[in-house]
């Protein structure tokens, strides 16, 4: 088996601030933001796989799940290749993936995680603004709709929020994804900082 990368997940339903709080964190040395929705977007729309994540996207569903990690993997392999990845040094960041408890199952040997970060939000109409805005901001097609909006909704609640049941509750970490976003920064700091000391004692993130 090759060796598992050591990871945090960054949890949460749309709209949670995953992204924008992954990014944050990716700008810091040490750590590895790696985004599941940014690398399907990445894709040509022409090819094979970009049809699939259009025709799934466009309608607030689900990639299947061997295609997704399949996707998954083998871009986080090429990262790794070409060095903007370093698994000895960086801790990884993954946001949008694990989305089932299919997907945490096929993932169990490529990642070991060492924490979940669950951005929680009791207010569901705050999130539906949310990426309302994004949407006009970032031109996202997905979330343009509001009958897509409300599909990737149900779609959390049914197949993500579950995947919380398949990890130990003791790796669990609650956020409130409505406080400030500096605050929220702050909480998510306070989790992966000592994680990345632990794991990566002593080496330079260089
Ligand atoms: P958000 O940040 O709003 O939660 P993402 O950018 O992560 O959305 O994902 C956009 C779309 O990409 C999803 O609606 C889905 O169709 C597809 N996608 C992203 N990650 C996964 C995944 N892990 N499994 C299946 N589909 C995914």
């Amino acid at each position: 088996m090759s060796t598992r990368y050591k990871c945090v997940l960054l949890f949460g339903a749309p709209g949670s601030g995953k992204g924008t709080q992954g990014k944050i964190v990716g700008n810091i040395p040490g750590f590895f933001h790696f985004a599941c929705g940014d690398v399907f977007r990445a894709i040509d729309i022409h090819s094979e796989l970009g049809k699939i994540f259009c025709e799934y996207s466009s309608r607030g569903e689900l990639v299947p799940d061997d295609v997704t990690v399949r996707m998954w993997a083998e871009n986080l392999k090429a990262r790794a290749t070409i060095g903007f990845y370093k698994p000895k040094s960086d801790l990884l960041i993954l946001d949008g993936i694990p989305r089932t408890v299919t997907q945490a199952r096929i993932m169990e040997e490529h990642i070991d995680v060492l924490k979940v970060v669950h951005l929680i939000c009791r207010d569901q109409e705050a999130m539906f603004q949310r990426l309302r805005r994004r949407a006009l901001k970032e031109n996202r097609l997905d979330d343009v709709d509001e009958k897509v909006i409300r599909k990737r909704w149900a779609v959390y609640e049914k197949e993500t929020y579950p995947v919380l049941g398949y990890y130990p509750k003791d790796k669990i970490v609650e956020v409130n994804s409505l406080a400030s976003p500096a605050r929220v920064l702050d909480d998510i700091l306070r989790v992966i900082v000592p994680a990345q000391e632990h794991h990566f004692a002593g080496l330079s993130p260089e």
